[in-house]
């Protein structure tokens, strides 16, 4: 039987990707792009202002910017001074007035002042790299669309998914394990559970209701109480309760331990034991 640690092969690690982008389905189902917008232009701006910063300081100065600048051509014709204050607070503010003046000069000149929807024509735009692409791509527009920050790449690593440190290769890579549909749920789930559960410095281990599908359980803290501690967010009950800690009766019709089904990839019949279950340990899928 081969170990959950060390995949064999391309297939190991889509079978294990494919299985954890089941679980975190149920984990997140409803995860999204946690920046404020309603166009393909104001995610594009937040996107920007998101660099080096987070995504709560873009959406307190975002409501005031967007009312002040509407379109494409608000941000070429922008007073750069103006423009400065607005988004000051977000750091790099000179460097990011810069991005979005030209950003709005591109769209003006090339694109009509529409944003484009292809990842080629993004990528060209100032301010505009793949990532942030990405994000236009599966957020504003619902194209697939892998966005590899800084949360995706250290968790697909500690998944044993990839054991690339290079952005575009961490996206081809998980390109190939699944299915373009589920890319960019994948992203933001994936975003996710690195903001709640699995952060840089103290992974939630003992409270992660994927231990048993991941190869890095035991990098963080082990103990349950501890870990559960460290767990953050609005879906902090529910992912306990995945976890098989509080008082819920584990995931909606099982509990902790218990077959979750397959996942929508055609993976049906797959067993995903979740939980902990034996010594405090998350009990570990057989034959994986
Ligand atoms: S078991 Fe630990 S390393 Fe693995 S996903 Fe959960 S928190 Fe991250």
């Amino acid at each position: 039987m081969r170990t959950i640690g060390k995949p064999a092969t391309a297939l190991a690690r889509t079978r294990r990707a494919r299985r954890i982008a089941a679980e975190l389905a149920v984990g997140f189902p409803d995860a999204a792009c946690e920046l404020d917008f309603s166009t393909p232009l104001e995610l594009a701006v937040a996107t920007i202002l998101s660099a080096q910063s987070t995504d709560v300081r873009v959406n307190l100065v975002s409501p005031a910017l967007f009312a002040r600048y509407r379109n494409a051509a608000d941000y070429a014709g922008a007073d750069r001074t103006e423009l400065e204050e607005y988004v000051h607070s977000t750091g790099f503010f000179r460097n990011k007035t810069s991005s979005l003046i030209g950003l709005g000069q591109a769209l003006l000149e090339r694109f009509d002042g529409t944003v484009p929807h292809t990842l080629d024509e993004l990528v060209t735009l100032p301010g505009i790299g793949r990532k942030t692409a990405n994000v236009i791509l599966g957020n504003a527009f619902q194209l697939p669309g892998i966005t590899v920050d800084t949360h995706f790449g250290r968790l697909v690593r500690r998944w044993g998914l990839t054991e690339q440190t290079d952005p575009v290769k961490v996206e081809s890579e998980l390109a190939g394990q699944l299915p373009p549909a589920d890319w960019t749920a994948f992203s933001n789930r994936t975003i996710y559970h690195g903001r709640r559960i699995c952060t840089a410095r103290k992974p939630a281990c003992g409270a992660c209701y994927l231990a048993a599908l991941c190869p890095s359980y035991g990098v963080g803290v082990t103990d349950r109480e501890a870990a559960a501690e460290l767990v953050t967010g609005p879906e902090r009950p529910h992912l306990l309760i995945l976890a098989g800690i509080g008082d819920g009766p584990g995931r909606t019709g099982s509990g902790p331990g218990v077959d979750a089904g397959a996942d929508a990839d055609g993976l049906a019949g797959i067993a995903v034991r979740v939980g902990p279950a034996v010594g405090g340990r998350p009990v570990r899928p057989r034959g994986s």
